[in-house]
């Protein structure tokens, strides 16, 4: 694609960046075909290439982007399926990453949008204030009906029960029982998946500690920052993914780490990407490039490990559901796969599987019709396979599918718990 930045915008190391991404695309077209909303909404402007030639508009023209482009961005998903899908590897991450900071920057949005945006933003990645917050929707949602719909919308999205508390005041460290592995790594404890999946992280720890890992969980324990990288809140983000980066650092320098486990894959995404974010940025690059090149998700950890004592204890059919942040993001494909199936799992997968269930961080919050539609279409192809249980690798896949699923929704990791010796998943009693 010709491009057609001033020099003097190409000093500016983040548009030469954009610019080697936007040359490299060729406008063939093949991205559009996986794009869930050119899938759903057939417009152009709604696809991966109509989405290149809006962020290239406005980023030429060095103006603020219009209310029908920033239109357009908001409902992509950053799911990546077009990423995984372009013969050119046009990097469509970076570019809407950049182009959203560029909106965030530069377009004011109507106030309900901005109080909103505001909201989930503070919330989100705190998980103390997201509890007291979660509590206050419970109490509050017998009387949805008389809220405002966005309102409406996000306690639609409460979980029907709140986990105990507890996960935040855990020990720091997970000694390992015994076994042939002995490592030591650090695991994210994450934001919103503490409070809505505190059993994920006790899963994480168990697994790991029987197979001879030592578990970390660095200080401050808090987000990676993605929920608010992807709403193009660069300040914020960075401030988060430095405490994180720093809090890993001296883990690294200190007793040593084999890897930093992240089990919930949208984060996982944003951990690989670190060295990305802070390439020019002297005081950080290389440490956040380390930390980067130390992130793993939990199963491809697991993938490296000895796994062949964990055996599930049941025949149960488990239809895989593979997080968009797993399979375009980190471009994991098999780990989960052959971890299940090789504890005696019988494992099934769905049609159209690499297209969005609608959760995609903070999209069903924000783009609730387009989610709704995405989330009935995954859950008829899930249904489709007849699973006793489903397992993903993301928090907000969890949280999008369980209400309507009509099987429990785990983790894989809290399968491969159970079959390793610990507790049944509780989903599934
Ligand atoms: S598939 Fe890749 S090269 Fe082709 S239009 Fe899409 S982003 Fe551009
Ligand atoms: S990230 Fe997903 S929703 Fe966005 S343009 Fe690519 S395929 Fe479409």
């Amino acid at each position: 694609m010709q491009t057609n930045f001033t020099l003097a915008q190409l000093a500016d190391p983040a548009i030469e960046t954009v610019n080697g991404i936007l040359r490299s695309c060729v406008h063939c077209g093949f991205c559009t075909a996986t794009c869930p909303t050119y899938v759903l909404l057939g417009d152009e402007l709604d696809s991966p290439r109509g989405r290149i030639y809006q962020i290239k508009s406005f980023l030429e023209e060095d103006r603020p982007p219009t209310a029908e482009e920033v239109k357009h961005i908001d409902r992509c998903l950053s799911c990546l399926s077009c990423m995984t899908t372009c013969p050119a590897s046009v990097h469509y991450m970076h570019l809407v990453d950049h182009g959203r900071a560029h909106i965030e920057e530069t377009y004011k949005r109507p106030l309900l949008d901005r109080l909103t945006r505001a909201f989930i933003a503070l919330l989100l990645p705190r998980p103390g204030l997201f509890r007291w917050m979660l509590i206050a929707g419970s109490l509050a949602r017998p009387f949805r009906a008389l809220m405002p719909q966005r309102l409406r919308t996000m306690l639609n999205l409460l979980p029907p029960k709140l986990p105990a508390p507890g996960w935040a005041d855990r020990a720091a460290v997970f000694r390992a029982e015994h076994g042939p592995a002995g490592k030591r790594i650090a695991m994210l404890a994450g934001c919103a998946q503490q409070v809505l999946g505190p059993q994920v992280n006790e899963a994480t720890v168990r697994l790991l500690n029987r197979l001879g890992v030592e578990v970390v969980v660095a200080r401050p324990a808090g987000c990676c920052g993605a929920l608010v990288h992807h709403m193009g809140r660069t300040e914020a983000s960075h401030a988060q993914a430095k405490a994180m980066i720093d809090a890993w650092i001296a883990e690294v320098d200190g007793a040593g780490l084999d890897a930093i486990v992240v089990n919930a894959s949208g984060c996982g995404t944003t951990v690989k990407d670190y060295g990305h974010m802070f390439r020019d940025d002297p005081a950080w690059a290389e440490k956040a490039a380390r930390i980067s090149g130390l992130a793993r998700d939990i199963t491809e950890f697991l993938a490296g490990l000895d796994t062949s004592d964990v055996r599930t204890p049941e025949t149960v059919a488990v239809t895989y559901h593979s997080a968009c942040s797993m399979q375009h993001g980190q471009q994991i494909k098999d780990p989960p796969l052959v971890l299940l199936r090789n504890a005696g799992f019988a494992v099934r997968e769905p049609a159209e599987g690499h297209l969005c269930c609608g959760s995609a961080g903070t999209y069903n919050m924000l783009q609730a019709e387009l989610a709704g539609r995405l989330k009935a279409r995954k859950i008829a192809t899930l249904k489709a396979t007849a699973p006793d249980v489903i397992a993903t690798g993301n928090i907000g896949c969890t949280m999008q599918l369980a209400g309507d699923a009509g099987v429990p929704v785990v983790h894989t990791v809290e399968l491969l718990d159970w079959a390793a010796g610990g507790p049944k998943p509780a989903a599934m009693n």
